[in-house]
């Protein structure tokens, strides 16, 4: 029966290989839901769950600082506004496609739904590579982007936010040109902002700490915690940093990090300060920061080779395999946690469940960067302000509640620590009372 289902899901979207398999890892999940209550089938559920509300694409016309033009794809897929508005970030990296761009707005849907927020799911993005542009050509492409993406956006409607390659350099160009073309202060309709004018504390940091304190709360159901652990991180933007800031707090060594170029190997732990620095400011390559360090510098290669007990994949979709998986195992790796999305094959992860590894999905593990967004619009609609302390005693609170919630769920489909399905499961339900309570729409 879901085989069907999901043969028609392929059909439909012919192409699509991560939309697919965003798709087949829910699906694979929910046999023992629709076992029990098979009416959702009757309705319908998943074929209007796989098909998103609404999908913009558009036309990006910018110039370059010589003046020469060019064009880039512009992308919103607004999933699905059961639960809330439209949310979800925008992605510039040149891999963006309309299949990928519908498996983060698929995922972003159960994830958000696992915060308890009142927030739908959307995703969006460019095939616009903002490696080596200047500000100036970063500000001109956002402005071109918004001048299309802002008839579509409001803070009742959809709400954007950062994700690979949109920080709040470009979250700042994207509200200003709002700004300017509607003539509204509407802080509520972009998040990531500046703390300055409208922003969260602590939003930049959520992501990296929510997963650390997801991955905390997986190894707590094994007696275990963070203490004197080895940490592998990859990636080197805000999730890798801030979760490796976070672990560090928590009694972790953080040993490892990677960029697209490498990886860099510090046994004594990485200095944060030096690494926020190259990467977040300086915006350059993690060799730059091993020149200055001293850490050991390994061109290419894979950061998975490096034994560690926490795992967490930071960067990209399908950046940890089957190979790098069992080469983890080998190593004596006791938890892995997505802070991307899904950065786990489906193979990879096999060989980890196989192996009792804990592993925490992305749509929960990473679940409290937009977790802290809705915060940022709560604090917008009452044009309040938070202290970091407040903010980040909430996001735990959040966190500690998916963990339980996917726990439980686990529990409840006699599938006992297996966060895969706690999550699926937890996040569907979610999604679809909202849907049946709405009516066919
Ligand atoms: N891009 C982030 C994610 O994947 C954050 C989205 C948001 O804050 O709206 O969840």
């Amino acid at each position: 029966m879901i085989e069907k289902l999901y043969d028609r899901i392929l059909h439909r979207n012919p192409g699509e290989r991560e939309f697919h398999q965003a798709v087949w890892e829910v699906l694979e999940s929910l046999g023992p839901v629709f076992a029990r209550r098979p009416e959702l089938l009757d309705e319908s559920l998943v074929e209007r769950l796989c098909e998103p509300e609404r999908q913009i694409i558009f036309r990006v016309p910018w110039s370059d600082d010589s003046g020469r033009t060019h064009v880039n794809r512009g992308f919103r897929v607004e999933f699905n506004s059961a639960l809330g508005p439209y949310k979800g970030g925008l992605r510039f990296h040149p891999s963006v496609n309309l299949g990928i761009i519908k498996f983060l707005g698929f995922e972003q849907t159960f994830k958000n739904a696992l915060t308890g927020m009142p927030i739908g799911g959307g995703k969006g993005g460019s095939d616009f590579d903002p490696k080596g542009r200047s500000d100036a050509e970063i500000m001109r492409f956002c402005q071109s982007f918004m001048t299309e993406l802002y008839r579509h956006l409001g803070e009742y409607t959809d709400i954007p936010a950062g994700d690979i390659g949109v920080g709040s350099r470009e979250i700042g160009y994207l509200f200003g040109q709002y700004r300017r073309i509607t003539n509204r202060w509407e802080a509520g309709v972009l998040t990531g902002k500046g703390v300055l004018w409208g922003g969260s504390q602590a939003r930049a940091e959520a992501t990296g700490y929510g997963l650390v304190v997801f991955t905390a709360e997986m190894l707590k159901t094994r007696g275990e915690d963070l203490d004197g652990k080895r940490v592998v991180v990859s990636g080197s933007g805000n999730v890798a940093i801030y979760a490796m800031e976070k672990a560090r707090q928590l009694g972790a060594t953080p040993i490892a990090c990677s960029d697209s170029s490498g990886y860099v190997v510090e046994e004594k732990g990485i200095d944060l300060d030096l690494l926020k620095q190259v990467k977040l400011t300086e915006r350059a390559r993690l060799s730059e920061y091993a020149e200055r360090s001293g850490a050991r510098f390994v061109s290419g290669g894979r950061v998975w080779e490096v034994p560690c007990e926490v795992a967490l994949p930071c960067a990209t979709q399908n950046e940890l395999d089957e190979d790098d998986a069992v080469r983890l195992v080998r190593n004596g790796v006791q938890a892995v946690g997505e802070g991307a999305n899904m950065p786990t094959t489906p193979s990879g992860i096999k060989v980890l469940r196989d192996a009792d590894v804990l592993f925490g999905p992305g749509k929960a593990a990473n679940a409290g960067g937009v977790a802290t967004s809705a915060l940022e619009m709560q604090q917008n609609a009452s044009r309040d302000s938070w202290s970091f302390e407040h903010t980040e005693a909430r996001l735990t609170e959040i966190m500690q509640h998916i963990h339980g919630l996917c726990h439980t769920t686990a529990e409840r489909y006699g599938r006992p620590g297996d966060y895969v399905a706690g999550a699926n499961i937890a996040g569907f339900e979610l999604v679809e009372e909202a849907m049946v309570a709405q009516g066919l729409i």
